[in-house]
């Protein structure tokens, strides 16, 4: 800088210094040689003329100098910023996280900075002189570089992510860019290589997409999984004009481990289940969580519905082998729903649909066991979803109806007291059982509202009954058991009771073996504070649950109801005869009364009777039927 001002200056001082002797030489010598004006005065133009153009020429002389001088200056100015931006550039290249690999155009590796060391576990001096192709993964095809050259060829720049191999041999995924660069003449002279590795990215999203598919407990394929691979499986059978086929698979009584037991343990048998599953089936077989206790098998090569039965059949064998957990023997039953592709559904949305249907079929008609899908479970489905609308309309419009089903004493053959139950008048499809709307009631949430107003109608008949002089020990009314753990039953109860004046001892409320087994920590105290009402409680079904003895001795019941279906066979099977008399005693024994229901016959009271039952139900003794036409005075003979 200071070079440049120097040879400036230098210049101008030049340029005065001829000026100054210029004039005063001219002025000196003009005086001295013409006395003559006129003549001094034409020497004085000329000298002028002179005098401008010798300006003219030391001002371009001392111009070029001094541009000379500038020209100089930038180019050393330039020089310096080169230099500047090389070191900025070499220390960036050194110390940048990415790896620099550059060529020449041979194709020959002529530089590589610190980080292409560090990913690749190659050293500069392994590496100068070789080829790229040292570091060829062997993942891509031939195609793969060919594209990546012609992308380079064309415009100058590739990107992308690709696999390469490291000094230790480990194939690693990296995100690269290469450029071509240019001379000053604009002629290609080496390409440059910026890469990163990627491999930490990579296997962050492996993780991520295990864990949006799997289910974390088991490590089973979850629904998203299962679903994206029936997808594909039922394109590949079309394709093939194979067969699929879809089982459902459901533990029965999950709950009552989870909750006995403790969640871990329940855990643990849930893995242990998974397990068992997967040594069942081989490849072509695609099993998956699809939560809780629901697992679900997509066979891929299923013709026939005996294969798929006799799948289901070897699950549920294989299951029933019981589960040693943590010094627990544990039993499990599973049901198991079945549906068939191409016959049954084309979608995987619909095969999973239909093996739900099948499913609720099975558990509904006793569980362990397997059902197949059938056109008619969808017409079920359909009318379920139909029902779930109307049912709201129908308790606005007061549509249902409470029937009354006598109870005798089994002894005096008296009638003794009523159980309430629900029917729907359905203004087109006539009465409606309950049996096929009060589980829709339960699962859309209505329930709470029919059992509270079966309830209110029960007590109300009940006090009317009472006022006309009828003497009658109890009005029995079911209660959900999805109501059975809410702490609004308690309300509800005390409510209706003070509402209808009703004595409590009168009302007895019937809940069902499975709902008190669901919970029976809830139950237990539910039924104390029920209790304290003075209201009656009793188990109905009894002997379709898998109650604890234990727990129903704690439990504060006066009364167990034999379930129908252990009725059904008396006197004759000897494995109903057996389970009756054994419930018989079980009651007595812990100070509780013993109804039976589902009499049809008169047999069946007798030997009921005989056994100690105390009170029987049926259609033998009446159906249930409005209020109006219960007759008090039918008191039928058993012997
Ligand atoms: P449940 O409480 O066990 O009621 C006994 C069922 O057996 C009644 O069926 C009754 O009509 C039927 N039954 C009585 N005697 C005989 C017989 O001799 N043979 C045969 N085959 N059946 C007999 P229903 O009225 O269809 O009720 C079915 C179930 O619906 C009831 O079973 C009960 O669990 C439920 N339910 C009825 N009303 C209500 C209600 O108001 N609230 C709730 N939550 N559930 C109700
Ligand atoms: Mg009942
Ligand atoms: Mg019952």
């Amino acid at each position: 800088m200071s070079a440049i001002y120097r040879d400036a200056l230098r210049a101008a001082l030049l340029y005065l210094l001829f000026s100054v002797v210029w004039l005063l030489s001219s002025g000196y010598l003009l005086n001295s040689f013409f006395d003559d004006s006129a003549e001094r005065m034409r020497w004085q133009l000329i000298n002028g003329y002179l005098w401008v153009l010798l300006s003219a020429g030391l001002i371009f002389i001392a111009r070029a100098r001094l541009l000379r001088c500038l020209g100089l200056g930038a180019r050393l100015r330039q020089r310096e910023a080169d230099r500047e931006r090389l070191r900025q550039a070499a220390a960036v290249f050194d110390c940048t996280h990415e790896g620099v690999l550059v060529t020449n155009m041979q194709g020959l590796i002529v530089h590589v900075n610190r980080a292409f060391m560090q990913i690749t576990g190659y050293q500069s001096e392994d590496v100068l002189g070789q080829r790229p192709s040292l570091f060829k993964s062997g993942r891509h095809h031939p195609e793969f570089y060919q594209a990546m050259f012609a992308t380079l060829r064309t415009s100058g720049e590739w990107s992308g992510e690709i696999w390469n191999r490291r000094k230790s041999g480990e194939i690693y995924p990296q995100w690269q860019t290469i450029r071509l660069v240019r001379d000053e003449d604009g002629h290609p002279s080496h390409y440059v290589a910026v890469f990163s590795d990627i491999s930490a990215i990579k296997n962050s999203e492996r993780e991520l997409m295990r864990l949006a598919h799997h289910d974390p407990l088991t490590d089973l394929p979850n629904r998203l999984l299962f679903t994206d691979r029936a997808e594909q499986a039922l394109a590949s059978a079309q394709l093939h004009k194979r067969g699929c086929a879809l089982l459902m698979i459901d533990l029965d009584h999950f709950k009552m481990i989870n909750d006995s037991l403790g969640h871990t343990i329940g855990d643990q048998l849930l893995k242990a289940v998974a397990e068992r599953l997967a040594a069942m089936f081989g490849p072509g077989v695609t099993l998956a969580r699809l939560g809780g206790d629901e697992f679900a098998v997509l066979a891929e090569s299923c013709p026939q519905l005996v294969q798929a039965a006799a799948m289901a059949q070897r699950i549920i064998d294989g299951l029933k082998e019981p589960f040693l957990i943590e010094g627990h023997q544990l039993f499990i039953n599973t049901s198991i729903g079945i549906s068939l592709f191409p016959s049954d559904a084309l979608s995987v949305e619909q095969l999973l649909r239909n093996a739900d249907s099948a499913l609720f079929k099975a558990k509904s008609t006793g569980r362990n066991d397997y059902a197949l899908y059938t056109e008619e479970l969808t017409a079920h489905a359909q009318q379920r979803v139909e029902i779930s609308f109307e049912l709201r309309r129908a308790l606005d419009l007061n549509e249902l109806r409470v029937h009354y089903q006598p109870v005798h004493d089994l002894k005096t053959s008296r009638l003794i007291g009523v159980e309430a139950l629900v029917r729907w008048e359905h203004p087109q499809r006539g009465l409606i059982s309950p049996a096929e709307f009060i589980p829709v009631a339960e699962r859309t949430g209505l329930i709470a509202e029919i059992d509270a107003w079966v309830m209110g109608q029960a007590c109300r008949q009940m006090c009317q009954w009472q006022e006309d002089g009828v003497v009658l020990s109890f009005v029995a009314v079911n209660v959900s058991s999805r109501l059975f753990a809410r702490r609004e039953l308690y309300q509800q109860v005390a409510q209706v009771l003070h509402d209808t004046g009703l004595a409590p001892a009168c009302l007895e409320l019937e809940v069902t073996e499975s709902a008190v087994m669901d919970d029976p920590e809830v139950a237990l105290e539910q039924m104390h504070r029920l209790r304290e009402l003075g209201v009656r409680l009793a188990i109905d079904d009894f002997g379709t649950g898998y109650s604890s003895l234990l727990r129903l001795k704690r439990l504060p019941v006066q009364k167990l109801k034999i379930d129908q279906g252990f009725v059904a066979g008396l006197p004759w099977d000897e494995n109903d005869a057996a389970i009756s008399r054994v419930i018989i005693a079980l009651a007595q024994s812990m100070g509780m009364q013993v109804h039976a229901e589902g009499i049809e016959q008169v047999e069946q009271a007798a030997f009921l009777l005989e056994q100690g039952c105390d009170l029987g139900q049926g259609y033998w003794f009446g159906r249930p039927m409005p209020a109006q036409q219960l007759d008090w005075s039918r008191a039928p003979a058993i012997k």
